[in-house]
């Protein structure tokens, strides 16, 4: 059985006392326990929501990371760095900074294996542009993308990972995929997890899915077969939509 995950993606918002009170806030709801919530934050706020969880169930994540593990990388953070503070997750490939930051599918590989190896686990993020899905070419990009972040993971960690379903063109946009759509993308995923590894790890590996996901369709999307969770900026930055978020999971 895998266990549902709700992560929040903050991207660029929320300051360390606003994300200070955040958690004050969040710990005074009461979340629906079957279902493992988590807070992806800049990496300024990490100390302080670390701090205010340490006592819950709620994972802390980071949002990127630099796969290297030390040196003269001005302005990056390496996973070492993360891992002693207390990081659980950490996003690798969101399609921002891809398209914004000229992340490649190596780096993206390079990421995966850094987090891995230090411990933490990795939440991979792959997603079909809008003209990509017209042109019908949405299923062989995703398989692609999959395949070129998993390259020299071992089967022992893949089973654990997180892989995030994000449809570019439902991010942040109001314009969600359907929960069948979302669902036949899990499924493919999953598929392609398979033949990389085998069932067991295909079994395991838990698929969210993101774009413009809110407190009320995740029910209906969390009711598909191949839908493990959802991964969520925009619904994630306010406590009781948060809340909400992981009672409807
Ligand atoms: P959104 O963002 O929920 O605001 O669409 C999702 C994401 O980018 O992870």
């Amino acid at each position: 059985m895998r266990t549902p995950l709700i992560a929040g993606n903050w991207k660029m918002n929320m300051t360390v006392s606003e994300a200070g009170a955040f958690a004050d806030e969040l710990l005074n709801n009461k979340l629906n326990q079957g279902v493992e919530a988590a807070v992806c934050a800049p990496f300024i706020d990490l100390p302080v929501l670390i701090e205010k969880f340490k006592d819950t169930d709620i994972k802390v994540g980071a949002q990127n990371v630099y796969y290297e593990q030390s040196g003269a990388f001005t302005g990056e953070i390496s996973a070492p760095m993360l891992k002693e503070l207390g990081v659980h997750y950490v996003i690798a490939g969101h399609s921002e900074r891809r398209e914004l930051f000229g992340e490649s599918d190596s780096d993206i590989n390079k990421k995966a294996h850094a987090v891995i190896e230090a411990g933490m686990v990795p939440i991979i993020c792959v997603g079909e542009t809008e003209a990509e899905r017209d042109n019908g070419e949405h299923t062989e990009k995703v398989a692609n993308q999959v395949k070129a972040a998993l390259q020299g993971v071992k089967a022992e960690a893949a089973g654990d990972l997180v892989i995030a379903y994000e449809p570019i063109w439902a991010i942040g946009t109001g314009k969600s995929a359907t929960s069948d759509d979302a669902n036949a993308m899990c499924k493919s995923i999953r598929t392609k997890v398979e033949k990389l590894y085998d069932k067991g790890v295909a079994d395991s590996v838990r698929i969210l899915y993101g774009g413009s996901v809110k407190p009320a369709t995740v029910e209906e999307l969390m009711s598909k077969s191949d839908v493990d969770g959802a991964l969520v900026g925009g619904a994630a930055l306010k406590t009781d939509d948060y809340t909400a978020l992981v009672a409807g999971a």
